[in-house]
């Protein structure tokens, strides 16, 4: 709890025009929902917006804690955060599997991603750049010889169990190469 700004709640809750108390709660269990985040941002000042983003990107994510955990389970093992081009969440060293689990907003998931109306002028470049970073890194993982496995946040809810099944069989089918 101790690192997010006690401010924010209250700024969010003065506001008037957002899913508060929903974005607080999930807040509260360690995870800022993406579309709170989305709205809230559009509320605070530059310095502050980008304050927030930097606490959001440093730690670990409600979506990718369920996908290591899941993945633990299978017995699998993996390297977390590894020095690999676009720093994915984790990778499978000997299969050269790199999994990066990709919030639904940041990176545009064909479901979820969408451009936010208001700011357009801030966020349409910021979500360009942050897709097209992520088409580099895949291009040079695969030079490196590296398979870059992509999963959608949406897809570690209810999906995880199929998330799991391809990231697994992706890892075994590099193994028999
Ligand atoms: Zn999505």
């Amino acid at each position: 709890m101790g690192r997010y700004p006690r401010s924010l709640p209250s700024v969010l809750l003065e506001s008037g025009n957002f899913d508060g108390l929903n974005g607080y709660k999930r807040r509260r269990r360690g995870v800022i929902a993406t579309h709170s985040v989305r709205l809230m941002a559009n509320l605070l000042s530059p310095e502050q917006r980008s304050r927030l983003m930097a606490l959001i990107k440093c730690r670990d994510t409600g979506p990718e804690l369920r996908l290591r955990r899941a993945l633990w389970a299978t017995g699998l093992r993996y390297r977390l955060r590894p020095k690999l081009p676009g720093k994915p969440d984790l990778a499978f060293l000997r299969a050269k599997v790199a999994v990066f689990v990709d919030g639904c907003f940041w990176h545009g998931c064909p479901l979820h991603g969408h451009q936010p109306k208001s700011n357009s002028g801030y966020w349409a470049p910021k979500l360009a750049r942050t897709q097209e970073r992520d088409r580099v890194a895949n291009a040079a993982l695969e030079e490196m010889g590296w398979f870059p496995l992509r999963v959608w946040e949406h897809e570690t809810n209810a999906g995880l169990a199929a998330c799991v099944a391809r990231i697994v069989e992706a890892v075994c089918q590099r193994m028999k190469r």
